[in-house]
Formats: structure tokens, sequence, C-alpha cells
């Protein structure tokens, strides 16, 4: 009776979410490898997967949202820790991660949360639609080149200097704050596997073989065809 009456007045500290947005087109290890080593060494509860509908920074996915979803699940199938969430998918219009943080604040209570976003993409955190709001549903997780990170744009490195953290301050509150995290870098982007796939050569060992093989059964990324007008 004691016990439950402590255990109610001091709940055990919620285990963290981690999040990470992507067009995963498609998935590859360079996300799985550096996603895995954050999970372990924050003691994630999870990260979840997210897949955008419509990207707001670049150019039209090759393959549709449905197919870059089922690749994702197909990736992270059987890794304990590892999620998908299709909530972009299901939302009309450009994905925009602040909308997105917003509805996982509200399905997810006062859990902290990690956005976690690769060194490269953060760097243009400040070019994000009302990115100065992220920091009021989730704390920053940034997989970092091991050593110091490179200057920022002025605007972004007035809002990291104050916000910058260590992994024990991120879980005692819900947002706000930024970790630079190092993680195992591996130069593997999709454009790269696009481009080998679209010269008819091999991605293979960039990505993993469920991933590959489902490309090719679902003839994915064909190699372009020489227009008839060209012939
Ligand atoms: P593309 O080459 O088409 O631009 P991408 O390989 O960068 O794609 P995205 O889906 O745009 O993949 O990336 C999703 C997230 O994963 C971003 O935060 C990005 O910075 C991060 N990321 C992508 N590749 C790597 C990598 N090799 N190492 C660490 N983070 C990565």
């Amino acid at each position: 009776m004691r016990a439950k009456t402590l255990r109610s007045r001091f709940p055990p500290h919620p285990r963290p979410i981690g999040i990470l947005g992507g067009t995963f087109d498609p998935i590859h290890d360079g996300h799985l490898r550096p996603a895995l080593e954050v999970l372990e060494a924050l003691d994630l509860a999870e990260i979840r997967f997210v897949p955008c509908r419509i990207p707001a920074h670049r150019d039209s996915p090759q393959i549709t949202a449905e197919q870059r979803l089922a690749l994702v699940r197909l990736a992270t199938a059987g890794q304990a820790g590892f999620a998908v969430d299709d909530r972009e998918l299901r939302r009309e219009g450009a994905s925009y991660m602040v909308d997105t943080l917003a509805s996982l604040r509200e399905d997810l209570g006062d859990i902290p949360l990690y956005l976690i976003v690769g060194a490269d993409a953060f760097r243009e955190l400040h070019t994000w639609h009302r990115w100065r709001e992220l920091g009021q549903f989730a704390h920053v997780v940034v997989m970092q080149r091991p050593g110091p990170p490179k200057p920022f744009a002025p605007v972004l490195e007035e809002f990291v200097a104050p916000r910058m953290a260590d992994a024990a301050a991120l879980r005692r509150q819900p947002a706000g704050l930024i970790l630079f995290q190092p993680v195992t870098q591996l130069d593997i982007s999709a454009t790269h596997i696009r481009a080998l796939l679209a010269r008819g050569q091999s991605p293979r060992f960039l990505l993993p073989e469920a991933v590959l093989a489902c490309i090719h059964e679902r003839a994915l990324y064909r190699p372009l065809s020489t227009p008839a007008s060209m012939t």
C-alpha cells in the first residue's frame, strides 16, 4: 500500500521518444545505423521513423509516399526500439515538422520528445517552416560528426548557443534543448543510391537487403530509358 502511494507520488520518469523524419527516398544504412546508436546512447524508449508525404524543402520524390513508407517498414521491422509513424501521410498538404511534433505532443503528453536530425539537415534548420517553434514541442538531437560542430548561420548560432545541453539535462524536461550526439559517419545518401539504380548499378551494402529486394521486385527507381525522340 505504502509502495503504491510512493509510486503514484513519484511516477518513474518516462523514457524519451525519438522522432526521425525524412523523405527516405529510399531509406538506407546512413539513416539506420546512426539512429540505432542514438537509441542506445540516449536510452530512448523508441525511435519513430516518420516519412514525409510532400517534402517541404526539395523536389518531389521519385516513388510514391506509400512506396517509401513500405520500404521504411521493411528496413525497421525486427529492430527492437524502431517504430514507424505514418501521420504525415495521413495529413493533407506539405509535411511540416512543426505540425508533426505538435500532433505527437498532443498524443504523447509530457514525455520528452527528441527530434533527431543529421548535421546537414540541422544546418538548414532556420529555413524550416515556423522553425523557432520546434523547441516548444521537442528537444533537437543532432547526429554529429565526432568533434566540434562547424559554425552555423548567425541566426541559427544565436538560437543554438543558449539551448545546448547534455544528455542528463534533456531527460529532465520535455522539450527545448539541443544536444550534439556523435555517431558513426556513413557517407551514404539516398541521392547516391538513386543515381546508382538509375545507371543500372548496384547499391548493395548501402541499404538493407530487404529494401533492395523490394526495390527490384517492384521495379522502383528503374534506369531512365532513352526518350524515343533521341533514338
Ligand atoms: P537525399 O540524398 O535524397 O537528400 P538523404 O539520404 O539525406 O536524402 P533524408 O531522407 O533526406 O535522406 O534524410 C532524413 C534524415 O536523415 C535527415 O535528418 C538527414 O540529415 C539524416 N541523414 C541522411 N543520411 C544520413 C547519414 N548518412 N548520416 C547521418 N544522418 C543522415
